[in-house]
Formats: structure tokens, C-alpha cells, sequence
């Protein structure tokens, strides 16, 4: 069967090749190792393997029967969880948790931070926005980022190779993310699990609105579903010899993520399905299958049988 081709989108992301896990105050925090080197990508090369391996996190996250958010917080602490963050990271770079909740931009030079709270803007200082996601590292926990560009960001925090801003790649997206792509910028692994659960929420209320016969079910996984409004979302053309590319001006991974769910679930020949046994996301190679696997579908497959034969 002949998948309808994306449009040439284009969305570059930087990502170091080995991080390492460490626990600073009690909490879990990943990092880029101090011997680790960056590579930039396409997200759109890897768009359906880079939205099953988040989901499927964001499934395990689920697990606990329990929805309140501090179990993220639980499940930070685990081997099992560490591991499987770890492993994404590594595969396609942190989350940019710190663009992703900015409101303003050039936070640096302009010393002042908005973003967007639960019901109106909140504005911070610089610095107290920014060192929490440099935690572990003493010297930029000194440095003042309250005052615009100085000596010691450039330095220290942007680092003398900072993918951001390199010429060869065509790879440049503004001063806040030369502190995204610091070999120093740290995320909480907690938040990382909790916002794979919440795409994984998302994900599977709208298979599963897809499916139900039950029309009271149906509405209340839609109301779910309708709560998923990413942010602010830029594009560009951008004019390669060849080709035009859509040039997704992403403000992080977690906002590439979301929209590539969106065009998933919004596409008629959806390549990234939910099992309809297991709940667990796949890459489907034929368009009309339901399961992830034989055995999923053999199960299935049984238990319609007997539903069946118990009505006769
Ligand atoms: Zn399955």
C-alpha cells in the first residue's frame, strides 16, 4: 500500500550522544556527559519512531493506577523508568523543557522571563528561571543572568562548542537555546516521565474516542482529547535548491512531539496506532491492522470468540 508522503517538513534539533543520570538534593536529574559529542537532526526523519518511543514511556508512566502527578516524581527514582528515559535521550536529545514554557523570548539579554501559568502570565527574573535547569553546577549557580550578556554565560553556560549558532549546519534558533543545547543544561527526569504520560493520555483518548461504541465514553475521551492545545507553533519556508522546505520553527522537542502526534491522529492513513489489546503504540505496516503483535491479535481474536459463543 502506498503511504501518503509528508510535505518536506523540516524541524532540526540538537542532541548529545550519552547522558548520564545524576541525583542532586534528593531529585534525579539527566544531563549530556562531559565527554559526549552533539549531533544535529531532521525530527521529521525519525518523526513515527520519535512519537512511539515517546509514547510508550509515556504508557509504562501510566502503569500506576494512581493519576497524581507526584508518582512521576516515584517513578523518577526507579531503575526501571531512569533506563528508559536514558535511552530516548540519548536516541534523540533533551525535551528544551526550558523554551518550551517561555512566553518571551531572548530572556538573557532582556533579564526577565514570562510564561504562561495556569491562569495568567507569570514573570520571574532571569536567573530564577533559568538556574534550576543548571543544577549541579556551582559555578553557573554564582553567575548573574540578570543583567544581560555577560563574560561568564558566554563562557561558562553557552560553552566554547554549543550547537546552537554553528554556521556549517544552518543550525541557529535564537540566544535562549544556546542554554538548551549547554553541555551543562540539566531536565528533571520526573517531568520528562510526566510529559510522556500526558501525550500518551492524549494519544489514547483519541483512539480509543476512534473506537468505543458507547456513546457517553466517546464524549469524555474527546473532552479529554480537546484539552491538548500545544503552544505557539512558527514555521518558515526555507528554500533549498532543490526542494521547498516547511521549516517547523519548534520552540522544543516536547512541541515537535505534539505536533507530529496531531498530524498522526488528524491523518486518515495514521501510521502510528494504539493496540487495540495491549494499549501499546506501534508503527503499523499495513494500515488496516489493529495490534502490535501476533500474539495481541491471537488473544483478541479468542476472547471475541468465546464473547460469541457465550451469546448463542
Ligand atoms: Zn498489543
Amino acid at each position: 500500500m502506498i503511504k501518503e508522503k509528508n510535505p518536506n517538513f523540516k524541524g532540526l534539533w540538537a542532541r548529545y550522544n550519552k547522558h548520564e543520570i545524576v541525583k542532586i538534593n534528593d531529585e534525579f536529574y539527566i544531563r549530556p556527559q562531559e565527554k559526549s559529542d552533539y549531533e544535529i537532526y531532521n525530527i521529521f526523519d525519525v518523526e513515527k519512531e520519535l512519537l512511539v518511543d515517546f509514547l510508550k514511556i509515556g504508557k509504562e508512566a501510566l502503569n500506576y493506577a494512581d493519576e497524581n502527578d507526584i508518582r512521576c516524581d516515584i517513578m523518577s527514582t526507579e531503575p526501571e523508568y531512569q533506563e528508559m528515559v536514558l535511552e530516548f535521550v540519548n536516541k534523540y536529545g533533551l525535551l528544551g523543557e526550558l523554551t518550551y514554557h517561555l512566553t518571551n523570548t531572548h530572556i538573557v539579554s532582556s533579564g526577565e522571563v514570562y510564561t504562561q501559568g495556569y491562569s495568567k502570565v507569570e514573570k520571574m527574573s532571569a536567573g530564577e528561571y533559568i538556574k534550576p535547569y543548571f543544577i549541579g553546577n556551582d559555578d553557573i549557580q554564582q553567575i548573574d543572568f540578570d543583567n544581560g550578556q555577560n563574560e561568564d554565560i558566554i563562557t561558562k553556560v553557552y560553552g566554547i562548542d554549543n550547537p546552537n549558532g554553528q554556521e556549517y549546519a544552518h543550525f541557529n534558533k535564537g540566544e535562549d537555546f544556546s542554554l538548551v543545547f549547554s553541555k551543562s543544561y540539566t531536565e528533571k527526569v520526573a517531568h520528562i516521565l510526566l510529559f510522556s504520560r500526558i501525550l500518551y493520555r492524549t494519544f489514547s483518548s483519541v483512539e480509543n474516542s476512534l473506537w468505543t461504541e458507547d456513546n457517553n465514553k466517546k464524549v469524555i475521551y474527546q473532552k479529554y482529547a480537546s484539552g491538548f492545545i500545544p503552544n505557539d507553533i512558527a514555521f518558515k519556508f526555507d528554500f533549498n535548491k532543490e526542494k521547498t522546505y516547511l521549516d517547523w520553527e519548534f520552540n522544543s522537542l516536547i512541541q515537535a512531539i505534539e505536533v507530529i502526534l496531531a498530524f498522526n491522529e488528524t491523518n486518515d492513513r495514521k501510521e502510528v496506532k494504539m493496540c487495540k489489546h495491549c494499549g501499546k503504540p506501534f508503527v503499523a505496516k499495513n494500515l488496516n491492522s489493529d495490534y502490535d503483535s501476533i500474539s495481541c491479535r491471537n488473544v483478541a481474536n479468542v476472547y471475541r470468540n468465546r464473547a460469541k459463543n457465550k451469546k448463542k
